[in-house]
């Protein structure tokens, strides 16, 4: 058998990994083309019905009436153009405006009945992509969602994309406080260890950090994150708190930043 060639090494692994992301961007898209054309809307409008009416089910933040830059900033799209999906919407009949009941000035969107017949045959996510990450070993969920941690916010910080309520920015996350490689976090709030497979990127409880006095900066707790550190040498178990697992060594946690590190 003739002897072949090592496969052309022409494009770094940055490269692929792009590569990757453009094939699965394009299945997204053709996803939600061919879930809302056919009903006569667009891919964003179609969003925008799921998000109010998942808002309206009791989604990420059902405790606050959502606004258009509420869904902006849930599609990670400028204002203006989700300002344009909405007011498409409202003109289709599927969305109303209404006066916010706390704030009379505020302008909250709730669905028609036609809306909310639209919304129930609306995913938020393409069903092609859910299940392809479905079909993914449990594994390989929690690196593949700590990659894309560091994606998002190095994005948030480029001015990319609108500013997340994520873990790795929230005044109760605890990164790296115990040596169980499941759950190496702690979440102040809940009280109990997360995982990188727990991670949020869009949680309604998150406060940011880094505002008041004692609370880390973003820059700190994101170094911590990605180091393997602890913030601190109390941790959340100095209230008196049961902690499942041991407490991380330096030594230890070290040895598993290494294999753990994660670049922005
Ligand atoms: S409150 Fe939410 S965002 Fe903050 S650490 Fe807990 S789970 Fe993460």
């Amino acid at each position: 058998m003739p002897r072949r060639d090592a496969p052309s090494a022409d494009q770094t692994t940055g490269q692929r990994i792009v590569a990757g992301l453009a094939k699965v961007a394009l299945v997204f898209r053709q996803a939600q083309w061919a879930a809302s054309g056919g009903r006569g809307l667009t891919p964003t409008q179609a969003q925008i019905l799921a998000i109010v009416a998942g808002e309206a089910a009791g989604g990420a933040a059902s405790h606050a009436p959502m606004g258009v830059k509420a869904v902006a900033e849930r599609m990670a799209v400028t204002v203006a153009t989700a300002s344009e999906a909405v007011g498409a919407l409202v003109d289709k009949g599927l969305l109303r405006k209404k006066a916010d009941e706390s704030d009379g000035r505020a302008v909250v969107l709730t669905l028609t009945a036609r809306g909310r017949r639209e919304a129930a045959n609306t995913s938020e996510w393409p069903v092609a992509i859910v299940a392809a990450v479905d079909a993914m070993p449990e594994s390989e969920r929690a690196p593949l969602l700590r990659g894309l941690v560091g994606m998002v916010r190095t994005m948030q910080e480029r001015g990319l994309v609108p500013t997340s309520r994520m873990c790795v920015e929230c005044r109760y996350f605890r990164p790296n406080e115990y040596c169980n490689e499941a759950r190496p976090h702690h979440c102040l709030l809940i009280g109990a260890p997360i995982g990188d497979a727990d991670l949020r990127l869009d949680c309604a409880e998150m406060e940011p950090t880094g505002k008041d006095a004692g609370t880390p900066t973003p820059a700190r707790l994101w170094e911590v994150f990605v180091n393997g550190q602890p913030l601190d040498q109390h941790g959340p178990g100095r209230e008196g708190r049961a902690r499942p697992g041991v407490r991380a060594s330096h030594s230890r946690r070290a040895g598993r930043a290494s294999s753990k590190g994660v670049s922005s």
